[in-house]
């Protein structure tokens, strides 16, 4: 009978338990498959490199999201030194690859993009009350200007432990240049910071992460040893020293555990060997 029918067919509340029962269920085994695989995999050989911008507490709205906030960048730092992480620059890790650097046991390298003034003012300070290092990619047309690093701050940062490197000198992206353009704009942003006193700069951002198959050889032809990309992921010896992986700290919304679960992220990628550029 039609009604005896309806009669048995479960609530919908018991129908929703039901659903989110199997759901929660299935998340729970696929959590369980994935710790197995995670456990069992070996640790994937490489190091991470960090993406940051600014470190800083107050921020206009449009900046909110490149910076992390100092307690948070400072509960980050002591969390890599708790791990037993030692930071190195991108010159260390050429050099290693040449013989001339032996690395640290857990390597990780953090680079802070644009060349803001807080890198100065307070990242630097908190970089040295720990011994650790850090890479700078300048956009040499912005020194000076409000609210990014002057020269004498960044000789003084050099000579205070920060490899300097260039994020071009305009941050346009470059695959949306003609030929020329991108030429100067890795040419030139290098050449003036050498002129303005810094050390010889071997090391590159690309701005907003684009690259394309031209920019290694580019680069090569322009004097630099390194690059690095915004795509995450570990690197290690064989990787390609113009394409390395870069995993992007952004201001926190979770705080530590955002960080770990970013931290992972790249460690998972590598497992994975996705997208690896390795050479
Ligand atoms: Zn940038």
């Amino acid at each position: 009978m039609k009604i005896a029918r309806y009669e048995r067919r479960p609530s919908r509340t018991a129908r929703l338990k039901k659903a989110a029962g199997r759901l929660l269920a299935g998340v729970g085994l696929l959590a369980a498959a994935f710790g197995g695989w995670y456990c069992l995999t070996p640790a994937p050989e490489g190091f991470p490199i960090l993406e940051y911008h600014m470190v800083k507490d107050q921020v206009p709205a449009d900046e909110y999201e490149y910076a992390v906030p100092v307690a948070e960048f400072e509960a980050q730092l002591d969390y890599l030194q708790a791990e037993g992480y030692q930071t190195i620059t991108l010159l260390d890790y050429m050099k290693a690859k040449k013989g001339k650097f032996t690395m640290p046991k857990k390597p990780i390298i953090l680079t802070f993009d644009d060349g803001y003034d807080d890198n100065y003012t307070n990242l630097l300070p908190l970089l040295e009350q720990r011994g650790m290092k850090a890479v700078v990619f300048m956009v040499t047309n912005e020194v000076g200007r409000p609210g990014y690093l002057t020269w004498t701050q960044l000789r003084d940062m050099e000579q205070r432990g920060i490899e300097l490197g260039s994020h071009t000198a305009n941050h346009q992206p470059l695959t949306t240049l003609e030929p020329q353009m991108r030429e100067d704009e890795v040419k030139l942003s290098k050449l003036l910071m050498e002129w303005n006193g810094l050390k010889t700069i071997f090391s590159f951002s690309y701005p907003n992460g684009a690259y394309d198959g031209e920019m290694p050889g580019l680069l090569k032809g322009n004097e630099y040893l390194a690059a690095v990309t915004g795509e995450a992921g570990l690197n290690n010896m064989k990787t390609d020293p113009y394409l390395l992986h870069r995993i992007n700290i952004p201001h926190p919304h979770l705080g530590l555990w955002e960080f770990k679960m970013r931290l992972l992220k790249g460690e998972v990628l590598a497992k994975l060997g996705w997208n690896k550029h390795e050479i």
